[in-house]
């Protein structure tokens, strides 16, 4: 089963003879993680686009829920709750290695459940160890300068794990959509032509090949919620009063745009997916779905930096015996 790790006991024997006779035993947690690591890696595969270049949208149902039936609901969550214990040592051994980061990035439509997501899946972290940032309507301050800025000030620290909601990515959705926002940006007229996107994909891709060049992993989430279950989710929010807040006209006007949004993801998509920015294109038609992949390809992502607690030196060791000598 997803997240159950398999026959610890049988494979922590095993391994720990090995481990002892290599002079160490590791530990049955981690052997249990890394057994979570391998099926989060498998559970998230079919999501996950590293090359573009052929992807369509409609090649991934929003509905869909692999082997997971809808009233399995109660094994979703089990499955997730080990997802995020897993998740919180590997973020453990992030912060106290201090040498990777992690950026998450979350784009979709209105209401395919972003801010849940990320609610849920980040639940069991050490808040020390998240920076959440939202990005909205850029400032007039921000649109004094290019677009990348405001969203470099945020990038996350070593040994943190960075979510952006929403990002420099929204440069070729909502700007692409509304071609006022472009004007808005106080560009150089001559640098508005055709030719515009492909330059900001290209950019984008550099930016994060650049990122990765400096031991910031990205792993990117376009939840990839139905027309017909926006629709679904607005009208919830509509009826439902503790839900009454979340509703914006504004978000009715973009629902106008569906087709206008969904061409601009898939050619986001197309343009920025690739093995070292990997898009996750998750099915968000069941929020409990949804934060099982995101969980699992969080995990994926943290698991292939070969995590592992700093090993002190003979030095800092002696040290260590001083204090306890003093302590005693
Ligand atoms: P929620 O509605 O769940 O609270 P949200 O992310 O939709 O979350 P809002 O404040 O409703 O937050 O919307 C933010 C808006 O800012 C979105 O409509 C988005 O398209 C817009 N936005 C973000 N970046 C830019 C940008 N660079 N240029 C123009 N608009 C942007
Ligand atoms: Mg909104």
């Amino acid at each position: 089963m997803l997240f159950s790790g398999g026959d610890p006991c049988h494979s922590v024997e095993v391994s720990n003879r090995r481990n002892a006779q290599k002079g160490f035993i590791r530990s049955e947690f981690d052997m249990k993680n890394k057994e979570i690591a391998k099926k989060a890696a498998q559970f998230a595969a079919p999501f996950r686009i590293t090359n573009g270049r052929k992807f369509h949208l409609k090649t991934i149902d929003p509905q869909e829920t692999l082997d997971f039936k809808g009233d399995d609901k109660t094994r979703a969550k089990e499955a997730l709750a080990t997802g995020i214990a897993a998740l919180a040592d590997l973020q453990d051994m992030l912060y106290a290695q201090d040498r990777w980061a992690v950026l998450l990035i979350f784009q979709a439509m209105d209401a395919a459940g972003k801010d849940g997501a990320i609610k849920h899946v980040m639940s069991g972290l050490n808040p020390q160890g998240c920076q959440v940032f939202s990005f909205k309507s850029p400032s007039a301050e921000e649109l004094d300068h290019d677009y990348l800025w405001r969203c470099m000030k945020c990038l996350p620290e070593r040994g943190r794990i960075g979510i952006f909601n929403r990002s420099y990515y929204e440069e070729t959705l909502v700007v692409r959509v509304h071609s006022e926002y472009l004007e808005k940006q106080k560009l150089p007229q001559k640098l508005i032509d055709k030719g515009i996107w492909k330059r900001r994909f290209r950019d984008i891709r550099g930016f994060e090949r650049y990122l990765t060049h400096n031991g910031i992993a990205i792993c990117k989430f376009f939840l990839h919620v139905s027309k017909k279950e926006q629709k679904r989710r607005f009208l919830e929010r509509l009826e439902k009063p503790e839900k009454n807040w979340k509703f914006s006209s504004a978000d009715l006007e973009e629902r106008e745009y569906w087709d206008e949004y969904q061409s601009a993801y898939a050619d986001m998509i197309r343009n920025t997916a690739t093995p070292y920015a990997p898009w996750h294109v998750v099915p968000a038609d069941n929020k409990w779905f949804t934060r099982l992949v995101v969980a699992a390809a969080v995990i994926d992502t943290l698991s292939s930096l070969s995590l592992a607690y700093p090993v002190l030196g003979k030095e800092q060791l002696r040290e260590l015996a001083a204090a306890r000598r003093a302590l005693q």
